[in-house]
């Protein structure tokens, strides 16, 4: 299942706002929208101003990456605050319910060692999960499921049977997880994604639509720490 190609955005609500608003700072795409703007139409919007915005993001060079004062997992219905120690090299730790970091004014590798953690801990839930859902749906026909923290893709079913999943899907609520998970199971049973195949994911999921709109706006779901390279 692939990534849509949208830029690096957030969006935020603003009681005052008539209008879409977008500004592009420090690399990323900031979204101000009308109260009960309906988020799923975000994607269209990037979309249709492709151009202007490519134009301003590659103006303001690089993003600058922030480690983040806490990390939210709806997934696992966790959150770890992040506690910030000064250290020669940067390390992380989780220490009970929180994560500790040392941190020496290099962000970037803060952010990578924070990713790796989220990747760990990935690898630790996600495959017993995806088994449950796999016996729940009847779709067992798979060999292992292995974590990765991929860029153009939430998930997907190799020629091996091996389905990689995403370890930034735990920044998604719990059923947004499972639908992916049911998709990529489902290939077990069609390799592409026409009409049997929909119909299919569509019968196993009863949220699926929900989860689709989720999924067309990561960013407001996925931070941006967890995109450094
Ligand atoms: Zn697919």
């Amino acid at each position: 299942m692939k990534i849509r190609d949208l830029p690096p955005h957030t969006v935020r609500e603003h009681p005052r706002a008539k209008r879409v608003i977008l500004r592009v700072k420090c690399g990323v795409v900031q979204v101000t929208v009308p109260r009960g703007f309906p988020r799923q139409r975000v994607g269209a919007i990037l979309e249709a101003h492709h151009a202007w915005l490519q134009r301003h993001l590659d103006e303001t060079n690089t993003p600058q990456v922030e480690v983040p004062e806490r990390v939210a997992l709806p997934a696992l219905g966790r959150e770890f605050p992040v506690v910030c120690c000064p250290a020669k090299r940067p390390y992380v730790q989780a220490v009970g319910d929180h994560l500790r970091l040392g941190v020496s004014d290099a962000p970037r590798q803060e952010c990578l060692l924070l990713c790796r953690w989220l990747q760990n801990l990935a690898q630790s839930v996600l495959p017993g999960w995806c088994a449950q859902t796999a016996r729940r749906s009847g779709l067992s026909d798979y060999a292992r499921v292995q974590v990765r923290r991929q860029k153009t893709r939430w998930g997907s079913f190799s020629m091996k049977k091996t389905i990689s999943l995403n370890c930034k899907l735990l920044f998604f609520p719990p059923e947004v997880v499972e639908y992916v998970m049911v998709h990529e199971l489902a290939h077990s049973r069609h390799k592409g994604h026409g009409s049997a195949f929909q119909a299919l994911v569509r019968s196993l999921v009863p949220h699926c639509s929900s989860s689709e709109a989720i999924l067309r706006v990561p960013g407001q779901w996925v931070p941006q720490w967890v995109e450094v390279e």
